[in-house]
């Protein structure tokens, strides 16, 4: 875990934040500026910077994370659906370099990038 990182600091209790999950290996919060009725940062905890940097010896962090996905979004009421995405580096629009997933839902998305 790194002291200079944002979501190091959320996982930690450090700084303060809307959890509503959290494994051994995950932990999920509200974001902050939320897109849409549901938007919970679902993030692992272990310092991966992006998805650029996942790998062998650390991507049970991100089999964990859709595992806690799938869960929280049951538990909000997403059974119609949802969508997930991960911003990776400057181009992808990440703006905090700890690896996480948006999880968006609660309203029909009509935002369709692909
Ligand atoms: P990114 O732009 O890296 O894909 O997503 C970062 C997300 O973190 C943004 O949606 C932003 O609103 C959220 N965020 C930034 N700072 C905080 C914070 O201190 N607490 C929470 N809960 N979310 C934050
Ligand atoms: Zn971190």
């Amino acid at each position: 875990m790194s002291e200079n990182c944002l979501f190091c600091r959320i996982i930690s209790g450090d700084i303060p934040s809307d959890k509503v999950y959290e494994d051994e290996y995950v932990c999920a919060f509200r974001d902050i500026n939320p897109q849409a009725p549901v938007h919970v940062l679902v993030v692992p905890k272990a310092h991966i910077a992006s998805a650029a940097d996942v790998s062998a010896e650390n991507s049970l962090y991100v089999a964990r994370c859709f595992e806690a996905i799938a869960k929280i979004a049951a538990a909000e009421g997403l059974g119609n659906g949802y969508r997930v995405i991960t911003n990776c580096g400057e181009d992808g629009g990440q703006s905090v370099m700890h690896l996480h997933f948006h999880l968006i839902g609660g309203v029909k998305l009509s935002e369709k990038i692909i």
